[in-house]
């Protein structure tokens, strides 16, 4: 948290839960841009409170961009060879993402499930490549593809599945101001998408506990 004279904003901040490195960026640059937004509002990135902002800035990026440099479908690339053949869901994956729009953030859960042909991973890893796919400049409906047609590509299942709810602050906060909104988005592969009866028994798995555990 930032707080009036925090300064454990500048150290002790963590990628809580994450497996990223911060992303390499260009921190001085980002520092300029950043100094010249605060000129640009009509601030004095001189004073005692904004002096280091420029740089907290520019090394708060480099975690919210760590995805940029990593190849989520890596987690993919260790599977083991199990003869089970009903649906593997991890659901209510926590994440933080970038809307691309605006550079501000969106969080939600992400719910994400595979008909196995063969081929499983960890349960980590579907959490591991959900991340990947949000730590950069996103939009939700991308985020959603993304992982479903990794799954597809790197696991070669019967059906995959994602569907994320998040909330997008460039919503809540500015613009349209709708608190409490969430924006639920679905990519359906395989069977899940061409099986009504399978479509609706992931949908089910997916939804009916969610909404009874909130
Ligand atoms: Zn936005």
């Amino acid at each position: 948290m930032c707080g009036f004279g925090n300064d454990d904003c500048d150290e002790s901040e963590e990628v809580i839960s994450s497996n990223l490195s911060p992303a390499r960026v260009d921190i001085p640059r980002i520092e300029r841009a950043v100094r010249e937004i605060l000129l640009a509002v009509g601030e004095d990135p001189d004073r005692e409170g904004l002096i280091k902002t420029p740089n907290r800035v520019a090394r708060a990026y480099g975690e919210l961009m760590a995805g940029l440099q990593d190849d989520p479908k890596r987690h993919l690339k260790t599977v083991f060879t199990e003869e089970y053949d009903e649906v593997v869901l991890l659901r209510d994956i926590e994440f933080h993402s970038l809307c691309e729009h605006h550079l501000l953030p969106f969080t939600g859960r992400a719910h994400v499930a595979y008909l196995p042909d063969g081929k499983v991973v960890g349960l980590s890893k579907l959490a591991r490549l959900v991340e990947g796919f949000a730590r950069r400049p996103q939009v939700q409906e991308r985020l959603t593809t993304q992982i479903a047609d990794a799954l597809m590509e790197e696991l070669s299942p019967i059906g995959a599945a994602c569907v994320i709810e998040a909330t997008h602050t460039c919503m809540t906060i500015r613009g349209a101001k709708k608190h409490g909104s969430t924006m639920v988005t679905s990519a359906l592969r395989g069977i899940f998408k061409e099986n009504p009866s399978s479509r609706s028994e992931i949908l089910t798995l997916m939804y009916s506990d969610c909404s009874v555990r909130r």
